[in-house]
């Protein structure tokens, strides 16, 4: 049994704490929204009166917060309040599962150390469906040491652990997959759009591209019209899924890494503003393979 902080109890962090806490670990949980509390003592998680009581006496603490500015003020503290990183006991190892930049956790990773702590960025992907069964993929950056110590903690909320080298390139790995996958969903609906306008059927379209050079996760499980993949959220109007939001959220982050290293990235700048758009217009709760509809609204009359 390990002593596991564990700070926002949200939507992934939620069944993540509660699978730690299935698995026969003692997690202290904190997060400000009276729900997210309710929900995570119903499931057995020790609610502490605020986040840095939950680290005082802690071998782990797990931050799973909205974005990189959270996770930085949560470590560092402000407006009177010390951090976490002030009020845990010397060596804890701090592990921030936030989607954030790469930038922002190599900060994050540097300020542990300065306080004599070791750290990992262990960012996912699986969703909440993911998180409730215990089968994200984790994605780390950390030294050899602190991936031994980490993986079988991880290894209780995921299916897949990539070591992915050392600090920040848990954060790389996740944005560059992000990138292919924001990217590809756009050109798979392109595709149908003009299958479409070309009298083409969806079905033959999938038959054909699925077996075929076209084939990707974009087409082959998240296929953007109803009918071909009975699963996919294109046939229950694109919910739920993953977010536009979140893939606006995510693409954001790659337009950080692009500018920090000034890689000629056209089609990953052009697919954050297509999914920018999707985000502030209605497609921020809807499945991000929901972009069909706006290509084929923005597509002229033949
Ligand atoms: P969420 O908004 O549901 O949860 C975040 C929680 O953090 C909230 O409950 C919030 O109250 C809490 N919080 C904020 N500041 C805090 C603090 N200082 N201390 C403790 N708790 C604090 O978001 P989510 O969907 O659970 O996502 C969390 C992270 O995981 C994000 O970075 C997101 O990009 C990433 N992510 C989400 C998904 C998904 O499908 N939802 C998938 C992969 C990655």
């Amino acid at each position: 049994m390990t002593n596991i902080a564990f700070l926002g109890l949200g939507h992934m962090g939620g069944p993540m704490a509660a699978n730690l806490v299935k698995a026969g670990h003692r997690v202290i949980g904190f997060d400000p929204m009276p729900a997210a509390l309710d929900a995570g003592r119903a499931a057995g998680i020790e609610i502490s009166p605020d986040a840095v009581s939950a680290v005082a006496d802690v071998d782990i603490v797990i931050t799973m917060l909205p974005s990189g500015a959270h996770v930085i003020d949560a470590y560092s503290g402000v407006a009177g309040d010390p951090g976490l990183l002030a009020s845990a006991k010397p060596g804890t190892l701090f592990i921030d599962s936030s989607t954030i930049a790469v930038d922002e956790a190599r900060k994050a990773h540097d300020l542990a150390l300065e306080s004599g702590h070791r750290a990992a960025d262990a960012p996912v992907s699986g969703g909440v469906v993911g998180a409730e069964k215990g089968t994200l993929a984790f994605m780390v950056g950390a030294s050899d040491e602190d991936f031994q110590t980490i993986q079988p903690i991880l290894d209780v909320m995921g299916g897949r652990i990539v070591h992915c080298g050392g600090s920040g390139l848990g954060q790389a790995a996740k944005v560059c997959n992000n990138m292919i996958l924001g990217i590809t969903q756009i050109a798979v609906a392109e595709a149908f759009v003009l299958g479409e306008r070309l009298g083409l059927s969806h079905q033959a379209l999938f038959d054909v591209a699925s077996n075929a050079s076209g084939q990707c996760w974009a087409l082959t499980t998240n296929c953007p019209v109803p009918g071909p993949v009975a699963t996919s959220p294109a046939n229950n109007d694109y919910e739920p899924g993953f977010a536009g939001a979140l893939m606006s959220k995510d693409l954001g982050l790659a337009e950080s890494a692009i500018d920090l290293t000034g890689v000629d990235a056209q089609l990953g700048r052009h697919a954050r503003e297509i999914y920018r758009a999707f985000a502030d217009g209605d497609g921020a709760r809807k499945d991000f393979s929901g972009i069909i509809n706006t290509i084929r609204a923005q597509s002229a009359d033949a």
